[in-house]
């Protein structure tokens, strides 16, 4: 799931912003094709998001050059998606390129192999920091990437570090700095959480669930278990929750999607926030990758129509008449 960070301007409605009639106007979407054997759904998916997400299609076009890998390179293989995306006139277009560049860049690990089903939010991450590493290349410390034109630091990663604090006795770990460009929660711990928190905001209810079952020794061993706190220090343009779901056939689904909020303030998200526009700004929820069933499938608010739009594969629809489920 990705929110990005929307600011409305006084008085603003995101839905005026929209005039019938202007197509034209429209990022056009088309379907990604899977053909039998080739699994490719959780890379369709992760491919569809990114392309909906507006900051990042126009970061990417706008970045002068990269450290091209050739045939294996995914930073051109997305970008020549990309393109087909803007112009071909087919309804779907193939993803071959882009998994063939995926497979052979994980080839040591054994991940992402053509043919094998694999997972979509994992394929999302690691498309980033491989766009990081065509930017940057010499910059393999990732947790430390200042460089401006790098997208994947600059508009999705949330630079963090984490510390215990004991009330009782005062102690306080050194702070741990690291940077995340998923934030994941477990599920189990969502849905207790939402028993017990019925008032608190979205981002709260994702920092009880992702803080609750981490507990610490005291840092001074004064015997207290205490809980860890997460301090945000930037300000990401974009932030991607994944959520960890312990089987693959869950009876907690309808739970989960009752307590999905559309809004999420990044106050709430961590312990505490230090960057100001961070404080202040609100975001939207306008992706949103789904499985089920051995299955993958995304959705994108198209932000120019207002509308969330439904890709599964080849498939591409307009979302029509939600229903919310009381
Ligand atoms: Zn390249
Ligand atoms: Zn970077
Ligand atoms: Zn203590």
């Amino acid at each position: 799931m990705a929110w990005v960070k929307f600011f409305r301007k006084p008085g603003g409605k995101l839905a005026n912003s929209y005039q019938a009639g202007s197509m034209l106007s429209l990022a056009p979407t088309k379907g990604l094709l899977n053909e039998p054997g080739q699994n490719s759904c959780f890379l369709n998916s992760a491919v569809q998001v990114l392309w909906q997400l507006d900051i990042f299609r126009r970061s990417l076009r706008q970045l002068p050059g990269h450290y091209c890998l050739g045939e294996s390179c995914i930073f051109c293989a997305l970008k020549v998606i990309f393109s087909q995306f803007q112009h071909s006139r087919e309804r779907a277009l193939p993803s071959d390129n882009l998994r063939l560049a995926l497979a052979e860049t994980f080839k040591d690990e054994q991940r992402f192999q053509l043919g094998f089903m694999d997972d979509a939010a994992e394929c999302f991450e690691n498309i980033l920091q491989q766009i990081h590493l065509h930017i940057v290349p010499e910059e393999k410390e990732k947790d430390s990437c200042t460089s401006r034109s790098c997208i994947t630091h600059q508009k999705f990663a949330m630079t963090l570090y984490e510390q215990s604090v004991c009330r009782s006795c005062g102690a306080s770990s050194d702070p741990h700095p690291f940077t995340e460009l998923v934030h994941y929660v477990s599920i189990t711990a969502l849905c207790q959480q939402v028993y017990q928190r019925r008032d608190e905001s979205f981002g709260e209810l994702l920092q009880a669930a992702s803080t609750i079952g981490d507990l610490r020794n005291c840092p001074s061993n004064c015997g207290q278990r205490i809980k860890i706190r997460r301090v945000l220090m930037n300000s990401p343009q974009i932030v991607t929750i994944g959520f960890v779901w312990d089987s693959d056939q869950s009876d907690l689904t309808e739970e989960v999607i009752r307590s999905l909020g559309s809004n999420l303030n990044l106050s709430g998200l961590f312990y505490r926030v230090t960057d100001e526009q961070a404080k202040r700004g609100e975001l939207l929820l306008v992706a949103m990758i789904c499985y089920s069933s051995r299955h993958y499938c995304s959705f994108a608010f198209h932000t120019k129509s207002s509308k969330w739009v439904f890709f599964d594969d080849a498939t591409v629809k307009e979302v029509r008449g939600i229903k919310k489920i009381p």
